[in-house]
């Protein structure tokens, strides 16, 4: 397959390339998914925009409680970051239980929002840590909820003149922890047939608030309110947990493919729930 390649030093020059190539331009970040989907025919791009070396996508940063992780931050950098670490460790968990360490030297947070699969790993973390989503154009910039980034397998809002250029999320209170939890075929290598990602906040003994994200068990990943609302105001016991799991598989929307069966899909995202609730205790 043969494609013109452009390598702009800037972030400027990119969105202006970007605007004049009218759609028929993919942006190259790890080149995971894209040279992949080249290589097997799935897309044909006339130009290829190596987006890779600009500096400006890479930082990850805290100002006015607000972090900020760049699009090209590539999943072993996240999982590496101290800010991270300390304060979104469930984005950390995401991103270590991604490919092997070769696709997570090169792949970005970014390209695994951009390709929008609704098993894609870091978003159900994201979606738990109630991320935006930064997308430029020469024509301005726009902050997408991340609930409302993705329309369906493989599907976002995103204009073909837009790059993704961040996620910024509010910084978790001190006293929320969170988890993700992944279930596939093994434990390196292997896309997510379920996988549910939490952010809790408790105030003593009681969750105060909670938001839990759903991945590969609906077209997009997928918050489970009435979940979320049991749990508020209740003490995390045994009880609470087991109450939770079952309204959480309730609300599982699986489907049945290659990889798994609805059923034991929709019974396994109530069981990650509860291993994770069980492990903040
Ligand atoms: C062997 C293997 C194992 C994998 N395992 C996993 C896994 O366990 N979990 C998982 O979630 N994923 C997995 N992936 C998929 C992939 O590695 C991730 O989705 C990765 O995050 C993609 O990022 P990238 O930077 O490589 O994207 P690229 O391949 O560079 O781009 C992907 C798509 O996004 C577009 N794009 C990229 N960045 C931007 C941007 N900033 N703005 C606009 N458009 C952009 C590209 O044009 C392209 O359409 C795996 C892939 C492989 C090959």
């Amino acid at each position: 397959m043969k494609f013109e390649y452009q390598r702009p030093a800037t972030l400027e020059a990119a969105l202006k390339f970007l605007a004049a190539a009218g759609g028929d331009c993919a942006p190259l970040a790890g080149g995971t998914d894209l040279l992949v989907m080249i290589q097997e025919g799935l897309v044909g791009p006339r130009t290829v925009l190596d987006i890779s070396r600009l500096e400006e996508l890479k930082n990850i940063r805290e100002e006015d409680g607000r972090i900020e992780i760049g699009a090209l931050v590539s999943h072993g950098r996240a999982a590496a970051a101290k800010l991270l670490r300390e304060k979104a460790a469930l984005l950390v968990e995401s991103c270590l239980q991604i490919g092997s360490p070769q696709i997570r030297a090169s792949g970005t947070i970014g390209g695994n929002l951009v390709m929008a699969s609704p098993s894609g790993d870091t978003i159900p973390a994201l979606y738990a840590l109630g991320a935006g989503v930064v997308l430029k154009s020469v024509t301005g910039t726009r902050t997408v909820a991340i609930e409302d980034f993705f329309t369906g397998v493989k599907k976002s809002v995103r204009r073909p003149d837009e790059l993704l250029t961040a996620i910024v999320f509010p910084a978790p209170e001190p006293s929320a922890r969170g988890f993700y939890n992944k279930l596939g075929q093994r434990k390196a290598l292997a896309i997510a047939k379920v996988s549910v990602a939490a952010l809790v906040t408790r105030k003593g003994e009681k969750v105060e608030k909670v938001r839990i994200a759903l991945g590969a068990v609906a077209p997009t990943v997928i918050r489970a309110p009435r979940t979320e609302e049991y749990l508020a105001g209740r003490k995390l016991d045994p009880e609470t947990i087991a109450a939770a799991r079952s309204l959480c598989a309730g609300e599982s929307r699986a489907i049945t493919d290659l990889r798994s069966t609805a059923g034991y899909r929709d019974r396994m995202a109530g069981l990650l729930l509860a291993r994770g609730l069980e492990d903040l205790l």
